[in-house]
C-alpha cells in the first residue's frame, strides 16, 4: 500500500511520492531558544520522529534538517532582560532542548543549522537581494526590508485565505502577526537600540534577519530548492510557513515543498497551556512527578498528530499502564520463545501508519495482539516458534515506536532503594529486604528476584 499523508497545502489526503526514488528531504522547524521547550513543542517533535522512523521502516533514506532559531524578537528580548550576550542566553536553551529530546528518545536530525551562523546569514542576505531585484522586496523608510506580498499571487494559499478579501495593513516588523492584520512582513530588520550588540552588516545597513527568512535560507542551503516534506505545528502555518513559501518560491521560481504536514495543538486538562494558568509543563516538570522519558514519549505519541491531544495526569498513568502491558507481554513471550530469527510479514501496524500516520489504529493493533497472545499463553497454546515470531515483529515495530524499557530508566530515588535492597539480600537481611520491597511498591515499582538477581519493573496499575 502506498503511503498517504494529509497535505495542508491542498487540505487533502495525498499519495506520497518522493522526488528521488528512495530519498526524502525532510525539513522540520526547530525550537526558538528563548526558553525551555514545553511538552506541546515536544508533541510536534515526537510526531516528526514517528514520521521519520516510519519512512525509514518503509525503506526510505531520510535527510532531516531541523533549524535552531537563535536570533529573533523573543531571543533578543530575553537576552536583554537577562543582561547577557545573545549567544550566552540561547546556549542554555539549546543544551536543554538536546537533553530533553534525548530523554524522549527523539532521533537526532542530520543537521541542526543555527540562524546566527555567518554562512546562513550570507545566504539570507543573498535571498533578500534576489527578492529585491525581482521587485518582491523593498526597503522602507525605517530602513528595514519587507516582502511585497501583493506581488506574490500565491500568498495565503497555505493558510487558505484569500488576500483580496483581506485589507492589508501596511508593514509588520514583528516576527509573528495574525491574518487580521496581514501586511508585508520583514525580511531584514534594521538595527535599533533594543537590539543592543546584535547586528550584522548588509547592503541595507546593519540589522538582523526576520524569523521567516532564516528557515527559507537554511532549508534551501542544506536540502536544495525543493524539498519533499516540511513539518511544523499548526501555529507555524501562518505567517511562518506562508512566508517561507513566498520567499523560497520568489527566489527560485520552483515549488518549494511537496507536502506540508502540521501537528495539532496540545491542551492540558482541556485548556490551552499557559504559564498564567499553572498548566505549563516542560519535560523536567513531568519527570519531577516520577515519570520516565519513555512514558512521556508514549503519552505524546499515542494520539493522531492532526487531532488535539489533551495532556492529563490520568493520561500519564495510562501511558505507564500501557507500557507495563507491553513490558509484561515481552517478558512472557521471551520466557517461551525459541531462539529462531525469522522475517515477519507486513502487519496492520505498518499499514495503519501508511495511512497518514494513524498511530491510534497502529497501537490498537498492537494491544489487540497483546491481548490475543496473552490469552493463548494463559491457555498454554502459544508455541515457541510463534512466540519468537511475535518477538521479531516487536523488534521491528519498536524501531519506529522506541517504547521498549531500558535498564537506565529508574528514577533516582527508586534506584537508591533498589540498590539498598540488593545489598540487604546479599547480606541475607530478608526483613530489611522485604521492607525495601514495600518501599518500592509504594513508589510504584516492583522487585522480582530472579536467578540473575533482582529485577525492578513498573508495578501494574501504579
Ligand atoms: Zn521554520
Amino acid at each position: 500500500m502506498p503511503l498517504h499523508f494529509f497535505n495542508t497545502y491542498s487540505r487533502e489526503l495525498e499519495e506520497f511520492k518522493p522526488r528521488a526514488d528512495r530519498k526524502i528531504d525532510l525539513y522540520t522547524c526547530g525550537p526558538t531558544v528563548y526558553s525551555r521547550a514545553h511538552i506541546g513543542n515536544f508533541r510536534a517533535y515526537i510526531f516528526e520522529d514517528l514520521l521519520q522512523r516510519h519512512l525509514e521502516a518503509r525503506g526510505f533514506k531520510v535527510h532531516r534538517v531541523m533549524n535552531i532559531t537563535d536570533v529573533d524578537d523573543k531571543t533578543i528580548r530575553g537576552a536583554r532582560e537577562a543582561k547577557v550576550a545573545l549567544s550566552k542566553f540561547t546556549q542554555q536553551f539549546k543544551d536543554a532542548f538536546f537533553k530533553d529530546a534525548e530523554t524522549l528518545r527523539i532521533r537526532p536530525a542530520d543537521d541542526y543549522p543555527a540562524a546566527t551562523d555567518q554562512k546562513y546569514i550570507d545566504k539570507m542576505i543573498a535571498m533578500i537581494s534576489a527578492l529585491g531585484s525581482k521587485g518582491l522586496a523593498y526597503q522602507a523608510d525605517d530602513k528595514s526590508v519587507y516582502y511585497r506580498i501583493n506581488k506574490f499571487p500565491n500568498y495565503g494559499k497555505l493558510a487558505h485565505f484569500n488576500l483580496d478579501e483581506l485589507k492589508t495593513t501596511g508593514r509588520v516588523k514583528h516576527d509573528e502577526y495574525d491574518k487580521e492584520h496581514i501586511g508585508d512582513f520583514a525580511l531584514w530588520k534594521a538595527w535599533d537600540e533594543d537590539d543592543g550588540g546584535v547586528k550584522w552588516d548588509s547592503p541595507w545597513g546593519p540589522g538582523r534577519p526576520g524569523w521567516h527568512i532564516e528557515c527559507s535560507a537554511m532549508a534551501t542551503a542544506l536540502l536544495g530548492d525543493q524539498i519533499d516534506i516540511h513539518c511544523g505545528g499548526v501555529d507555524n502555518i501562518f505567517p511562518h510557513h506562508e512566508a517561507e513559501i513566498a520567499q523560497s518560491e520568489g527566489v527560485t521560481g520552483k515549488k518549494f515543498v511537496n507536502m506540508w504536514l502540521h501537528c495539532a495543538h496540545l491542551l492540558v486538562d482541556g485548556q490551552k497551556m499557559a504559564k498564567s494558568l499553572g498548566n505549563f509543563y516542560t519535560v523536567p516538570d513531568v519527570l519531577a512527578k516520577g515519570y520516565t522519558g519513555r512514558e512521556i514519549r508514549y503519552a505524546l505519541m499515542r494520539v493522531h498528530y492532526r487531532t488535539q491531544l489533551n495532556f492529563t495526569w490520568d493520561g500519564m498513568k495510562e501511558a505507564r499502564e500501557s507500557l507495563g502491558r507491553i513490558d509484561d507481554w515481552l517478558e512472557r513471550l521471551r520466557g517461551i520463545a525459541e531462539n529462531a530469527q525469522r522475517r515477519t510479514e507486513d502487519s496492520e501496524f505498518e499499514k495503519a501508519l501508511d495511512d497518514d500516520l494513524n498511530i491510534s489504529a497502529a497501537l490498537g493493533f498492537l494491544f489487540e495482539t497483546i491481548r490475543e497472545t496473552n490469552r493463548a499463553m494463559d491457555e498454554n497454546k502459544l508455541d515457541a516458534k510463534t512466540a519468537a515470531l511475535w518477538l521479531a515483529w516487536w523488534d521491528r515495530i519498536n524501531q519506529t515506536l522506541d517504547f521498549e524499557s531500558g535498564d537506565v530508566e529508574l528514577p533516582a530515588e527508586v534506584k537508591k532503594v533498589a540498590e539498598a535492597r540488593a545489598q540487604a539480600r546479599l547480606a541475607k537481611d530478608f526483613r530489611k529486604s522485604d521492607e525495601l520491597r514495600d518501599k518500592l511498591n509504594a513508589l510504584g515499582w516492583e522487585a522480582r528476584d530472579t536467578k540473575d538477581g533482582q529485577k525492578i519493573t513498573r508495578r501494574a496499575g501504579a
